[in-house]
């Protein structure tokens, strides 16, 4: 029975050791440095911003529609599996248009229509009157863009869930075990066993959904590695308390994500809101440090979309490293070069709880044409 080994528990991980687990035959072990969903993972906001991104074709278009579609279904699957809910927002986001571009909006939705996937575009008024409710001071809104398809789903959860469900169909999982970086059998760079700090696990395949460790599992010894870079690009957010009385959603019928400009309002349960996120390249992290200044703009340039924030408690906020590939598109899903059994499944930079079923639809397609 083929064995294959995912290293890396993050949401991406996760989904491909579930969906593996519904081919029969195989056997899959699930490796962790620590526990699920630590990494990036533990820090997104799990936006799924698909029918509403400006990708309408090739590959980065297929990633989000093979994710779209699998999550209408995986779900309610995973839902079913562990009796458990998977919390977030299924109503759809609404993105504030800060500006007129009528055109380039009215062009996206066209394309979108006759690829089966509504949106709706709102004038100004048309806002004030589906958001009712909403306290609409946030500056000069020229209207707005509804996307039903584009739900939010808390990461941590999701990721959870994947696990459970994977494990009931019999995935192995070694958590609080780091792999080692792979070891090469003599001249035909096929990875034969997985070490990490514990034991030694043989594979004849290997799918790498390390996240940012995945540089250091592929060439630890190189400072510039020709087979993969990943940078990390900080994000940082808030967790947000609003007491009913300051609460515009307490008694409004939308509940929807609200996103402006890279500026995302997520509500939760009990008047809680996540707010995020920041954007922090190297260059504005000293010592790789979150910034603090770039953690007030973010701050401040909500309160000026929505003025209600204002009276909101900051219970809390974190950060998380982005992985994100240097020289080519994110993500990177390719086998790794000089190998014959090793795919790398990892760089999904912004878009990872997004794109999680898509890339592991692609690391199916590639395993069954290795097996065939
Ligand atoms: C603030 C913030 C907000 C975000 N919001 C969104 C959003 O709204 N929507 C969206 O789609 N994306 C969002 N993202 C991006 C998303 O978080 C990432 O793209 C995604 O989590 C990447 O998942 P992953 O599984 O590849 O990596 P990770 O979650 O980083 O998981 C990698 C795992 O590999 C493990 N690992 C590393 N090295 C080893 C080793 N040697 N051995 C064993 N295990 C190892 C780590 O412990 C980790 O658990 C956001 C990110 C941030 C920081």
């Amino acid at each position: 029975m083929p064995n294959i080994a995912v290293i890396g528990a993050g949401v991406v991980g996760a989904a491909i050791a579930y969906e593996l687990s519904l081919m029969s035959g195989l056997t899959i072990d699930l490796f962790d440095a620590q526990e699920p969903a630590q990494g990036a993972t533990g820090a997104a906001l799990g936006i799924l911003m698909a029918v509403i991104s400006q990708k309408t074709k090739g590959r980065g278009w297929r990633l989000r529609e093979q994710s779209l579609q699998r999550y209408r279904t995986l779900l309610p699957e995973l839902e079913t599996a562990t009796g458990k809910t998977i919390p977030g927002d299924r109503q759809g986001l609404v993105k504030i248009l800060l500006e007129a571009d009528w055109s380039r909006w009215q062009q996206l939705q066209a394309v979108r229509r006759s690829q089966g996937y509504p949106l709706e575009l709102w004038t100004r008024p048309e806002v004030e009157q589906k958001l009712s409710g909403w306290p609409l001071g946030y500056g000069p809104i020229a209207g707005a863009i509804y996307s039903p398809w584009d739900w939010q789903i808390q990461p941590q959860a999701l990721t959870q869930r994947l696990i459970e469900a994977a494990q009931q169909r019999g995935v192995r999982c070694h958590f609080h075990q780091a792999a080692h970086p792979l070891p090469v059998a003599d001249s035909i760079n096929h990875c034969q066993n997985i070490q990490t700090n514990q034991a030694k696990f043989p594979t004849d395949y290997v799918v790498i959904t390390a996240g940012l460790g995945s540089n250091l599992l592929i060439n630890p010894n190189s400072d510039n590695n020709e087979s993969l870079q990943l940078q990390p690009v900080i994000g940082q957010a808030f967790l947000l308390q609003l007491a009913d009385a300051d609460n515009p959603l307490k008694n409004s019928p939308w509940r929807s994500v609200l996103t402006t400009e890279d500026i995302h309002l997520v509500p939760l349960a009990n008047g809680q809101f996540w707010l995020g996120a920041t954007v922090e390249f190297p260059s504005d992290c000293a010592n790789g440090e979150p910034n603090v200044q770039l953690r007030e703009n973010l701050w401040h340039q909500a309160i000026a979309y929505y003025p209600f924030l204002e009276r909101a408690e900051i219970i809390n906020y974190w950060s998380g490293k982005r992985p994100r590939p240097v020289g080519e598109s994110a993500p990177v899903i390719r086998p790794l070069d000089g190998y014959d059994n090793v795919l790398l499944a990892t760089g999904h930079y912004r878009n990872g709880v997004l794109l999680a079923p898509g890339t592991a639809q692609e690391v199916k397609t590639w395993l069954k044409a290795k097996l065939a």
